[in-house]
């Protein structure tokens, strides 16, 4: 459950001052993954109490192993919203700012249908909610419709909600 998940993210969460850059502290996610009863119990409640999800939309690059993992408890596809440039075309794109530069996402405008379709996005970390948000325009743009946003850890004070007003978001922790 909830509180569960919440208790072994903080117990396995690995937190790096100055990474990427001095005065930002990374919160590693990777130790939760690698422990089975701390992945298996993410991945419950990430996925749980969504219902009318027939897709799940996992972010570049962490967000693939939380999506396929919960696409599968919840038996839907997956789909990967990728780093621009490793998708073949036509794609929607989607440019956004960083704290330092920009990024782009991508998704496949053929081949997968996303009309009227409801998503899950999934991804590990909600910072500033930039990458999120450029996900959540990307599926509307195809017509899906965003049902809800699942992410493992959520970074306080840097306004991420505000970029997903109007949006169901699960975060399983804050800070
Ligand atoms: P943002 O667009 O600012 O919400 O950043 C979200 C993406 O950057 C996520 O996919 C995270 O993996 C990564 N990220 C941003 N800040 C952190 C942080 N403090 N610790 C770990 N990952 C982070």
């Amino acid at each position: 459950d909830f509180s569960t998940a919440n208790a072994l993210i903080e117990r396995h969460a690995r937190r790096v001052p100055d990474f990427p850059q001095p005065g930002v502290e990374f919160i590693d996610l990777t130790p939760v993954l690698a422990d089975s009863e701390a992945f298996d119990c993410v991945i419950d409640a990430l996925g749980g109490e969504w219902s009318g999800i027939d897709l799940v939309a996992g972010l570049d690059a962490r967000g693939f192993l939380l999506g396929a993992a919960v696409a599968m408890h919840l038996n839907t596809g997956v789909l990967a919203i990728r780093k621009s440039g490793k998708l073949p075309p036509p794609v929607f794109s989607r440019t956004y700012q960083l704290e330092y530069g920009e990024a782009t996402l991508e998704i496949p405008a053929e081949g997968v249908e996303l009309a009227g379709r409801r998503v899950l996005v999934v991804d590990d970390v909600l910072a500033t909610g930039g990458t999120v948000a450029a996900a959540v325009e990307l599926l509307e743009e195809a017509g899906a419709e965003v049902a809800g946003i699942s992410v493992v850890l959520e970074v306080p004070g840097l306004g991420g909600r505000d970029k997903l007003v109007g949006h169901n978001v699960r975060c399983l922790s804050a800070g």
